[in-house]
């Protein structure tokens, strides 16, 4: 079966193509016959192509004035060209979007129908930049492909049963009519690792309580009881919660009204300054890369040191929060670019739960663990550092939709 994943960000457009050959699906991904990807902003109009085969990697840079026919040539280097790996796209028999915004309405990963096409386009109200290149992808492949079944798997999706005491900000009633709630992000990656952890375990995930950690350039926890969301940081939109790269997380609404009032800014204005200078960019100064502060770091910047003060502060905040809406704890996991690779960032967030009979073992957390427990034989919580892949859990649930009609 071959199975196209579209996964549209604000700045780049990632694709690729999977060829599963076996009756049943795999449990380890195997790698996309094809990727590609875009990246819309590098350059102001010209969109730069990337495309990767196993015998081929190609790259291009195309000046465009619409998105859509671009994607609609990337596309194509999968059954034309030196990329080529299909005959034709005939071949591609269902497409998984990574949607980021799917409201209350969607629990699960779901067939695109015109219906579902027409609330993606409402739902962009809150999510403005994703949900339009989302719709956009799924019009490119209608264009292309015709009636080939594609589906939607939303980002929210695996928090859309949470409970109201948790989704529910106490500003006025309205709020609540108007679905100015909290729906979380990152779903798709935290109920990945949370099976991928139980399964590590050796436990049935229905048993667990997780507490699983998205930090990338985004970043945002659960908490996950008997395999659901019942509590997340990320709220309205992914800026709510931890502190990340850019985004300055949950901070005092009392700040905005002051720099509305004092300094003259406005809803753009605050949204570049929350969204896109603040977070380790913001204090730090050095980079929105966690990587780059942890050099300045090192090097004695007080400002990148502070960041990453802040940054272990929140963190430590959040899994504490987390835990008491479990009520419990088996399992910490860690994924997404810094929860893979910072080493230094998960030891400090464990030690400040050592009261609780968490134990790392300090080797196994600084020999770059992958799919791998990483707490002591006898720690009371399981630590496990878990690589995430939001495309193969697309794959996943466009095969038990395929499989199941
Ligand atoms: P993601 O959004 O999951 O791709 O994560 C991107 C972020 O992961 C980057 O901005 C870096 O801050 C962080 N990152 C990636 N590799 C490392 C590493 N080896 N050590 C620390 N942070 C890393």
């Amino acid at each position: 079966m071959k199975i196209l994943v579209l996964n549209a960000g604000s700045s780049s457009q990632k694709t690729c193509l999977y060829d599963i050959t076996d009756a049943t699906l795999p449990d380890h991904p195997p790698k996309p016959i094809w990727q590609g990807m875009i990246d819309w902003t590098h350059q102001a109009g010209v969109a730069e192509i990337a495309v990767e085969t196993a015998q081929k990697t190609v790259e291009q840079e195309i000046p465009f004035d619409d998105r859509s026919s671009v994607l609609k040539s990337l596309l194509a280097m999968s059954w034309t060209g030196e990329t080529q790996v299909i005959n034709s796209p005939g071949e591609i028999d269902i497409v998984g979007h990574r949607v980021v915004h799917g409201g209350r309405k969607y629990h699960n990963s779901t067939r695109i129908t015109p219906e579902v096409k027409e609330t993606i386009a409402q739902l962009s109200e809150l999510a403005p930049v994703h949900n339009p290149a989302n719709l956009q992808g799924i019009e490119v492949v209608e264009a292309i492909l015709g009636e080939v079944p594609q589906v939607a798997v939303f980002d929210t999706a695996f928090h859309a049963q949470m409970p109201d005491a948790a989704a529910i900000y106490p500003g006025t009633y309205e709020w609540v009519e108007r679905g100015l709630r909290r729906y979380g992000f990152h779903g798709t990656s935290h109920q990945y690792c949370a099976e991928q952890a139980a399964e590590l375990l050796g436990r049935d995930l229905s048993e667990l309580k997780i507490i699983t950690c998205h930090l990338g350039n985004g970043a945002s926890l659960a908490a996950i009881r008997n395999g659901l969301s019942i509590d997340t940081t990320m709220g309205f939109t992914p800026l709510d919660g931890l502190m990340m790269g850019s985004r300055s997380g949950a901070v005092d609404p009392s700040i905005l009204i002051h720099l509305i009032r004092h300094d003259g800014y406005d809803a753009d204005k605050l949204d570049h300054l929350l969204n896109k200078a603040s977070g380790l960019l913001g204090i730090s100064g050095v980079s929105n890369d966690l990587r780059q502060v942890q050099t300045a770091s090192d090097q004695g910047n007080p400002r990148a040191q502070l960041a990453l003060e802040i940054y272990i502060h929140r963190l430590r905040s959040g899994i504490g929060s987390m835990l008491a809406s479990l009520g419990g704890w088996d399992a910490l996991v860690f994924t997404a670019g810094v929860g893979e690779n910072a080493a230094q960032i998960r030891a400090a967030a464990c030690e400040a739960f050592e009261f609780l009979g968490l134990e790392l073992d300090l080797e196994k957390n600084v020999n770059r663990p992958r799919n791998q427990i990483i707490s002591t034989p006898d720690s009371r919580v399981h630590v496990l550092v878990i690589h995430t892949q939001e495309d193969w859990a697309i794959v996943r649930d466009c095969w038990k939709l395929l499989k199941n009609e």
